[in-house]
């Protein structure tokens, strides 16, 4: 094992940062991928790459914004709770027709909502303002003196034809897609979704639905990884897992190129062990930026680039390294990893919101890192309170699928007692 012994842990040739500064490094090798036409109902969280302007008005046409009766507002201005005015009616109009009549003085004409309103009407008073003879009746009396306008929904009140209605840069939520749909946008240019390759390395592991032998464990951080990955909107390329040898991760780390990954992330193998390949490959096949954060769990974090030549043309793809235990992965992915991914989206605030909670736990065994503590946030009438979820060892998934969020204990926190108040990033 002489050359896995060689490679380099000194210290002192990569500095550990902070978090802002190693996700500053790891945002700078990002942006917004190219645009792809789609069809709408496939672009819901998805970034516009174009501007879109409205071709007609919207409504289309005046109609009416109630059931009732179109009428001229003159014919009724006499009318009142104590004295009807009388129309003679002259046709029932659904929504999706045209009148085929004019409304003239002394006539009305029965309406529905959504119904183009008549030519020569100026108002509609709703059913529960008039009386009449029932839907085949030939008149109706109006209890109410309505304004010009009462009840008309004027074409273009909504959407003006002309009008920049979506501009580049939304992201597109339920809302934006029926937009799109009334303007009539059956596909629109959106940012793509970036293909995030997943390599788990590790001589222990085996896949899920394979026999557990001596001395091995199941390979979840490749699945939690892929499930983040769709959460966030990325693509995953699964690459499965890693043997602890220089040939076989940089083997896989390839196939994840070729198979057009705009970022390679990798779990294990990025400490200080005898066994941890992941910097000697990248060393060997391209870079490192930099290598362990102040945080807990995560402090183990390699980010850097690999280039691997595909179809005659040299990618350079980043790589982002991260911890083995599978908590240490998660949080890694949630703090670089995630913010990476909506940055190649084309979003431009990636920053997770935060709540302030008060701790109704002690955290134990706090350092000089950041710490981001798995907890259940509750609501209360007194605002948000953090229970920690359990032993919150980096290897204890338990206490990860049991909490809502992760509490943020400050780097420059000696202790964290009881009752203190913390900004905290819900899960979800
Ligand atoms: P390493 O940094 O490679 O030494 O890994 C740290 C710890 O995480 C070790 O206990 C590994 O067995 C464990 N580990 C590494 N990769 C995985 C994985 N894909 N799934 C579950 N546990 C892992
Ligand atoms: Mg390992």
């Amino acid at each position: 094992m002489t050359d896995e012994h060689d490679h380099d842990h000194r210290h002192e040739l990569y500095p550990m940062l902070s978090v802002e500064d190693a996700l500053d490094h790891v945002l700078s090798a990002f942006g917004p991928l190219e645009p792809e036409r789609i069809p709408i109902l496939q672009t819901l969280g998805r970034v516009l790459a174009e501007d879109v302007y409205a071709e007609l008005n919207i409504p289309p046409h005046a109609n009416s914004a109630m059931d009732g009766y179109a009428v001229i507002a003159a014919d009724a201005v006499d009318a009142g709770p104590e004295a009807p005015v009388r129309l003679r009616v002259i046709e029932n109009l659904a929504a999706g027709y045209v009148a085929q009549q004019e409304v003239a003085p002394g006539t009305a004409i029965r309406i529905m909502t959504g119904a183009p309103i008549p030519q020569g009407a100026d108002a509609v008073i709703r059913f529960e303002r008039t009386a009449d003879a029932g839907q085949e009746g030939a008149w109706v009396d109006l209890y109410y003196a309505p304004p010009v306008g009462n009840n008309i929904r004027y074409a273009g009140e909504d959407v003006r034809k002309g009008d920049l209605i979506l501009g580049k840069g939304t992201r597109i939520r339920p809302q934006e897609v029926g937009m799109l749909a009334s303007l009539g946008c059956s596909e629109v240019s959106v940012i793509r979704r970036p293909r995030v390759a997943i390599l788990a390395t590790g001589d222990e592991l085996v896949d899920v639905d394979e026999p557990l032998g001596p001395g091995k464990i199941r390979n979840s951080n490749g699945y939690s990884n892929v499930a983040q990955v769709l959460k966030y909107g990325g693509v995953p390329i699964m690459l499965g897992i890693a043997r602890d040898k220089v040939n076989d991760l940089t083997d896989k780390i390839r196939s994840g190129l070729t198979q057009g990954a705009d970022l390679l992330l990798t779990s294990g193998g990025v400490s200080v062990g005898d066994f941890d390949v992941v910097k000697k490959v990248l060393v060997g096949e391209g870079e490192i930026t930099f290598w362990r954060v102040r945080m807990k769990p995560g402090k183990p974090l390699a980010f850097g680039k690999i280039a691997a030549e595909v179809n005659g043309v040299t990618r350079t793809v980043p790589v982002l390294g991260m911890p083995g235990n599978p908590v240490s992965v998660m949080v890694s992915f949630e703090i670089f990893a995630r913010p990476a991914i909506l940055t190649m989206l084309g979003l431009e605030d990636t920053e997770k919101p935060m709540v302030e909670a008060v701790l109704e736990d002690e955290i134990p065994s706090k350092d000089e890192r950041r710490h981001y503590v798995r907890v259940r946030i509750d609501r209360r009438e007194d605002g948000y309170h953090a229970s920690l979820t359990g032993a919150q060892g980096s290897g204890i998934l338990t206490s990860m699928v049991k909490a809502n969020a992760f509490a943020v204990i400050p780097e420059d926190w000696t202790h964290a007692p009881a009752g203190s108040r913390v900004k905290a990033m819900f899960f979800d």
